[in-house]
């Protein structure tokens, strides 16, 4: 694969560095299974020399720029982004099985982070507070030092985006550990950001295994937070991991999450909702909307027309840009599919599929978009993510009993009610287990400024947005005595 930077190194204090011992790992093309290139795989040593790189950094220059100059540099970061979507585009169509327009996308929407971050840099400040007469208090919002930023594979630019810009607009320094299989356009990001003129160290890209350079950078004694997107299970590793030295950490896990319609929704605008919602990025999104809770009324009439937009849904290499790409590896095209067999074993009923096409070449992680009927919401498929292309259809009698089937998962990451009655919207606003909810609506096409996070095994912590600047931040109150 061409690319203006040499993939197999890693990017540490402003240079293109080998891993300390040499190693590589393959990139695979999740559209073919064929590997095209390597990745450096970062070791201890490497991980500890980036989190070196990055003090040095808060100690010297990145250090001593003012909130504007940051703001300055991201904004510039912002327009070299969009000037080299084409190439960020191919790396993350190769890399990540994204067809064309979702990828590009992507880009857009990490030149969008950079953007909100880059004007709000300098609009972050602390408050003063009214105490007894001889004294002025004030707070300041202070950097953490060193982030440490771990990133899954399933939107590598728009998560790097949203965790990595805005802690750096808050004036930290970061050391980015990318997903093994998606690397790629973290790498460029580091590539571009010295094109934009960041100080050497302020940015650290350090691809590797999670369970070697992750498991070190989250337990690193010398970092001041860390930002954690991905599964569960790691997420706890990483929440312990830092409490050994009493670090924050922000978690963005998975979900479970659904749309509510009730029988006076407007189902033409909601049905292509519905569907998209759940299938975006071939359901490997952490905000897929996989269960569709359906008043009992309207059920049947929603199943069907659901399964009429299934039929036309076609799957192929990302190149092609059809309406769903391959998985991102054989590992998680086995773990979907052992989901849906034994799901089809206890009686769950596949109402809707779409087709792989037939040019879609043998090696590729390809699996049909697929909807399902007659499932237990207890059973697995209605309870787990399956981070596949796949959505459950569950019926509901009773406003009551759709609030209990929403909430009864152990996520609470986003929900969407869709019902034209504004007494029902906003009680469900007040009772649904969710960090966002929309009404009448799923997703908000991402939405660069609105907060996002989770509850119960969704994570904790806010990014994107305004909010998630305090979370980057933490806080020093000041009192001053007038004597
Ligand atoms: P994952 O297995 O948890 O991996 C995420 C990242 O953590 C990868 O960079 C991984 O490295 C690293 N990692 C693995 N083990 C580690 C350890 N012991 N210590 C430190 N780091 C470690 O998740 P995934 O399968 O890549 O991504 C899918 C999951 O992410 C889903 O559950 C999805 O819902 C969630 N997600 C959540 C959000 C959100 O905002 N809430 C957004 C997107 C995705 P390797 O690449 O080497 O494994
Ligand atoms: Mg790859």
């Amino acid at each position: 694969m061409l690319t203006p930077f040499d993939t197999s190194k890693l990017w540490i204090g402003g240079e293109w560095v080998p891993s300390s011992d040499g190693r590589t790992l393959p990139i695979e093309n999740p559209s073919s299974g064929l590997t095209v290139g390597a990745i450096g795989r970062a070791s201890r040593d490497d991980v500890d020399a980036a989190v070196t790189a990055a003090e040095r950094a808060l100690n010297g220059p990145w250090g001593a720029l003012t909130a504007f100059e940051r703001g300055r540099l991201l904004s510039r970061l912002s327009n070299l982004v969009l000037a080299h979507t084409e190439l960020l585009t191919e790396l993350e169509v190769a890399d990540v099985g994204k067809p064309v327009s979702q990828a590009r996308a992507d880009v857009v929407a990490l030149a969008r982070y950079l953007e909100f971050y880059a004007g709000a840099a300098d609009k972050l400040h602390g408050q003063t507070i009214p105490f007894l007469a001889d004294y002025t208090v004030y707070t300041l919002r202070e950097p953490h030092g060193v982030t440490a930023h771990i990133i899954p594979w399933n939107y590598p630019m728009q998560i790097m985006g949203r965790s990595v810009v805005g802690a750096l607009a808050a004036g930290n320094a970061v050391v980015v550990k990318p997903a093994e299989q998606a690397s790629l356009t973290s790498l460029a990001f580091g590539w571009l950001s010295q094109q934009a003129g960041f100080p050497a160290g302020a940015i650290n890209i350090v691809p590797g295994v999670g369970a070697e350079a992750g498991a070190t950078l989250s337990g690193h004694p010398s970092i001041g937070h860390v930002s954690f997107t991905g599964s569960f299970d790691v997420g706890v590793q990483i929440q312990s991991a830092a409490a050994r030295h009493a670090v924050p950490v922000t978690l963005e896990l998975g979900g479970k999450s659904p749309q509510i319609l009730f029988d006076d929704a407007d189902l033409e605008t909601a049905l292509p909702v519905l569907v998209r919602a759940g299938l975006q990025n071939a359901g490997q999104t952490c905000s897929a909307s996989s269960r569709i809770l359906v008043h009992r009324r309207v059920h049947d009439h929603v199943v069907e027309a659901m399964s009429s937009i299934y039929r036309t849904l076609r799957v192929g290499p990302a190149s092609a840009d059809l309406d769903l790409g391959p998985l991102i590896s054989a590992t998680q095209k086995i773990r979907v599919e052992r989901h849906l067999d034994a799901a089809r074993a206890t009686g769950a009923k596949q109402v809707a599929t779409g087709r792989i096409v037939d040019e879609a070449p043998e090696g590729g992680h390809y699996v049909a978009p697929q909807l399902y009927t007659h499932v237990n919401p207890r059973e697995p498929l209605a309870q787990e993510e399956i981070f596949g292309p796949v959505q459950v259809v569950l019926p509901f009698d009773e406003e009551e009993e759709a609030v209990r089937l929403a909430n009864g998962t152990p996520y609470g990451l986003v929900a969407g009610v869709w019902t034209r009655d504004a007494g029902r919207q906003h009680r469900l606003v007040r009772q649904l287990k969710a960090g966002q909810v929309f009404l009448n609506d799923y997703g908000a096409a991402g939405g660069v400024e609105l907060p996002f996070g989770g509850t119960g095994h969704s994570g904790h912590g806010r990014e994107k947005g305004f909010e998630a600047l305090y979370g980057f931040t933490k806080l020093k109150t000041v009192a001053a005595r007038h004597r």
